[in-house]
């Protein structure tokens, strides 16, 4: 029997973990890339000719995935550098730090009894180990609960507000449960957070996966679009590149599902069922300066006057040697209809700088030195309040295909360490499936 082949759609971090584990498990692996470049969100781009983090990544300390898949990789544990950082609170004009305990319980924007809800919420979420009851309530009237009206209406309404572009609505509790408990996780003695990078970002780690694929055996192709995923009695038969079928016992995909529409064959596509998921976009500039302006690792934006998600000095994390100044993110979550999707990208410099520049005045023009925009309309997906979890049948949703994405994170936070997480169970379905599948497939 011939070795059984899989093509995988997409060689950003969720592809190329997959491809790495079934090549070694003597699969024929074939990964397909529509860019130049691998990666895809956590890839770099180029900036003013130093590559840079196309959109802010850091790796935390908690990230045991990531850090042992590089470590297998020939990544060592010296390329990862972790520090202590600050964060941040833009209110009412002014600049705060909340950036250990002592901070948070001298807190200026609220009140005594605010900052001890406050405090009172992460130790509950730290503590609460399951969150099946969270899935069906939703945030809003859990944190109003929890931590009263005043604290939601000065604290979380606007904080919300600034993360999901206006419409948080239907964001289920563990929303911010997950993201409680992973950030409580990397705070050292002091409270204060530690965070982390790849020396060169996830591109080496991405750069470092294609090379063991293709040493062992895999096919890694960059610039080949996959116009569509055929089908043949309910089964998928392999993926369309430039006109021509290459013939696959097993097709996966790792876009977001509406990265599958038009793609996968309509009897494909109907195996998936509903998509009970909603999805954020992301345009962010990406700012190289001549100094630092920031004291924060990343500032949360409670004055809605700035309508931006956060200002993320990166630099904070990785060495500015390395970056060739300060690299300053400025990042706003949007949904897909949002017009900053498609208007001119020196407006969207101009205006979101402009914005930085009302929070930190010493900002002058001529401290950036280089800026450019990275836009994604479909980023991040949005499990809403009531969706049923992710389950075995949505990642195998029909024969020879898997669909797999970061969609199947919850109720964890969607990060290179959760999508590693998918990619191990989907590669455990894959090795049960592919064998048995295609003696099937070669019987009928
Ligand atoms: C603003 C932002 C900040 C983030 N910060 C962090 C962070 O600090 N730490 C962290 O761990 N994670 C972070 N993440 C999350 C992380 O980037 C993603 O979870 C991860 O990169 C997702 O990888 P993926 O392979 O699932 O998807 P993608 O990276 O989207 O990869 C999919 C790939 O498929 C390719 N593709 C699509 N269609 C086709 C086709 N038809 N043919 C061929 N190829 C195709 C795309 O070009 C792409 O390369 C962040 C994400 C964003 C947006």
């Amino acid at each position: 029997m011939t070795r059984p082949s899989v093509g995988i759609v997409g060689g950003g971090l969720l592809g190329l973990a997959t491809a790495y584990r079934l090549v070694q498990a003597g699969i024929d692996v074939s990964v397909y890339e529509r860019d130049g470049q691998l990666g895809g969100l956590a890839g770099t781009a180029d900036l003013g000719g130093i590559p840079v983090d196309r959109y802010y990544h850091v790796v935390l300390p908690t990230d045991e995935r990531v850090r042992s898949l590089a470590a297998e990789v020939g990544i060592g544990e010296d390329r990862f550098r972790f520090r202590t950082t600050r964060v941040g609170f833009y209110q009412q004009g002014q600049l705060t730090s909340m950036s250990s305990a002592r901070e948070l319980l001298t807190f200026p924007g609220l009140s005594p009894l605010d900052r001890v809800r406050l405090a009172a919420f992460a130790a509950r979420c730290q503590l609460k180990g399951d969150s099946t009851d969270l899935e069906s309530l939703s945030l809003e009237t859990w944190l109003r609960k929890i931590c009263g009206n005043s604290l939601w209406e000065s604290l979380w309404r606007p904080l919300l507000d600034s993360k999901f572009d206006g419409r948080y609505d239907d964001l289920p509790a563990t929303y911010l449960w997950a993201r409680t408990r992973r950030m409580s996780a990397t705070r050292d003695k002091a409270a204060r957070e530690v965070m982390g990078t790849i020396d060169g970002g996830y591109q080496v780690l991405v750069d470092a996966l294609a090379r063991e694929i293709r040493a062992l055996g895999g096919e890694v192709l960059l610039d080949t679009d996959v116009h569509s995923v055929p089908a043949a009695g309910g089964r998928a038969i392999g993926v369309v590149v430039d006109g021509t079928l290459r013939p696959h016992d097993f097709v996966v995909t790792t876009q977001l599902r509406p990265g599958l529409k038009g793609l996968l064959a309509p009897e494909l596509e109907l195996a998936l069922g509903a998509d009970p998921n909603r999805y954020l976009g992301v345009v962010c500039v990406v700012a190289r300066l001549s100094k630092s302006i920031s004291p924060y690792y990343a500032l949360n934006i409670t004055d809605r006057r700035i309508p931006l998600t956060t200002v993320v000095e990166t630099t904070h994390v990785i060495d500015p040697e390395r970056a060739g100044g300060t690299l300053l993110y400025v990042p706003k979550y949007v949904t897909p209809d949002n017009p900053d999707l498609d208007r001119p990208a020196a407006e969207i410099k101009r205006e979101y700088l402009d914005h930085v520049r009302t929070m930190f005045p010493a900002l002058r023009p001529s401290d950036i030195l280089a800026a450019q925009v990275a836009r994604a309309r479909i980023a991040e997906p949005i499990h809403t309040v009531g969706a049923p979890r992710p389950t075995e049948r949505t990642l195998f949703p029909a024969p020879g295909l898997a669909t797999a994405s970061s969609a199947h994170i919850y109720p964890e936070l969607v990060n290179g360490q959760a999508v590693l997480g998918v990619a191990e169970t989907l590669v455990a379905g894959l090795l049960e499936r592919v064998g048995s599948e295609q003696r099937e497939a070669q019987a009928a």
